[in-house]
């Protein structure tokens, strides 16, 4: 991937002597203008604040930005981590929710109504897909889905005068296939969307190539370490206080806890996805050459179909890793079982590496050609590089891939 990474970076932040400094370095001081003078960030665990007089009251109950109010509206913790991403974002503001879902639902109920359209890639989180295919139609809104790895895709199934959001994810799920963010930014009429969970904001930043609204489930990396349930939105003032009113009227607010764990996760984040990144790479190719793999897709080998374009937008190509089990089923279901080090379990971006396999798992209720439209085959396993040693990862791994080859080879009928 390019140096990008250690760009100077033009931040939102209000903090001038921010100003020109590296994304690394913003992201450890970002978000802490209001810190009194603690040095680590102060957890508010208040649900609501006092006024002196009827009209500090008043004033505090009708500012969006009011986050000393009552904590469903806002709260001083929450803030700190809102301000930290709008910086790290590049956008002028940022809000957080109670998940990752809380966020994509404030966005697609929040902005759209009743015969509004959206387009959206095929290639997305499951919660997602459900959120477009289920709760859409119940509220009269048409979803078109299309491939986001397809040049032009995105812009030609734009209804002019209907279509209200454009919704990507890169890297997406499962195989991590990218859009691209130059594409998506120049949609003119609808709200352009990327879901940037996997590459977060030291890895990309969609607001540079005109994208709207940035969302993260924050769960992940940015908190880091399993420990929080949180998503935010990144983008302008106007967009998020529309944002805001949903989040506010539905419930969706982040918890001041949460917003702590991710505040000391952004602090961290560069080192971690620098170290994820050098595991991921390694495995990656140690992969390519193993006689158990039929396929892997990492956007920084040569070998993935968006390498120059993930090169080009990426400045790390992130700690994800997909491979597909040519022993279909049968090996992926024997391999989540046999990896030691790594564990199994169902989420990403945490210090812990993490294996899953969704045709036994997450996707078990699926029929074959319901798998084979979520471009999950039988034997395809997800890979989240953690912080342990690379060599132990790829090192366990290769090792439960060779007994694997010996479980299964073992059952194959001879001859
Ligand atoms: C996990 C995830 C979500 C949902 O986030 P939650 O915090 O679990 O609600 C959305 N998009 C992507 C890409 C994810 O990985």
């Amino acid at each position: 991937m390019t140096e990008r990474a250690d760009r100077a970076s033009a931040g939102a932040s209000g903090d001038s002597t921010l100003d020109g400094l590296h994304v690394q370095t913003r992201a450890i001081r970002a978000g802490r203008d209001d810190n009194q003078n603690a040095l680590a960030p102060i957890l508010w665990a208040t649900s609501t604040f006092t006024a002196d007089t009827v009209s500090e009251a008043h004033d505090m109950a009708v500012n969006t930005h009011s986050s000393r109010f009552y904590t469903r509206y806002g709260n001083p913790t929450v803030k700190a981590f809102e301000d930290a991403m709008a910086d790290l974002e590049g956008t002028e503001s940022a809000r957080a929710f109670a998940s990752g879902m809380g966020a994509l639902s404030a966005i697609v109920l929040g902005l759209c109504s009743s015969g509004d359209h959206i387009v959206a890639q095929r290639q997305l989180y499951a919660g997602t897909q459900l959120l477009l295919q289920t709760t859409c139609p119940r509220f009269g809104i048409d979803v078109t889905f299309v491939d986001g790895t397809e040049p032009g895709a995105f812009t030609e199934a734009v209804l002019p005068g209907r279509t209200v959001l454009v919704i990507a994810e890169t890297p997406a799920n499962p195989k991590l296939a990218v859009a691209d963010l130059a594409e998506v930014g120049a949609i003119a009429g609808p709200m352009t969307v990327v879901d940037s969970t996997f590459a977060t904001p030291l890895g990309q930043r969609p607001a540079d190539y005109g994208v709207d609204l940035v969302v993260h489930s924050a769960t992940k990396a940015i908190a880091g370490h399993n420990d929080a349930t949180i998503g935010v939105v990144a983008g302008s003032e106007e967009l998020l206080a529309w944002l805001w009113n949903y989040a506010v009227l539905h419930g969706a607010v982040a918890s001041p806890f949460d917003a702590l764990n991710a505040l000391r996760g952004i602090r961290t984040l560069a080192v971690r996805l620098r170290q994820q990144t050098e595991t991921a790479a390694a495995l990656a190719e140690a992969l390519e050459g193993h006689p158990m793999v039929e396929s892997v897709h990492y956007p920084g080998l040569a070998s993935h179909p968006q390498h120059e374009l993930a090169a080009r937008q990426m400045d790390l190509a992130g700690g994800l890793v997909t491979f597909d089990l040519a022993d279909g089923y049968e090996a992926g279901r024997a391999f989540v079982e046999e990896v030691r080090v790594v564990r199994l379990a169902t989420s990403l971006g945490g210090p812990e590496s993490i294996v899953t396999h969704p045709a036994s798992t997450t996707h078990v209720s699926l029929l074959p050609e319901e798998l084979e439209a979520a471009c999950i085959g039988r034997g395809t396993v997800r890979f989240s590089a953690g912080l342990e040693h690379t060599d132990d990862v790829v090192a366990d791994v290769t090792g439960a891939l060779d007994r694997v080859a010996g479980i299964v080879g073992g059952k194959r009928p001879s001859g």
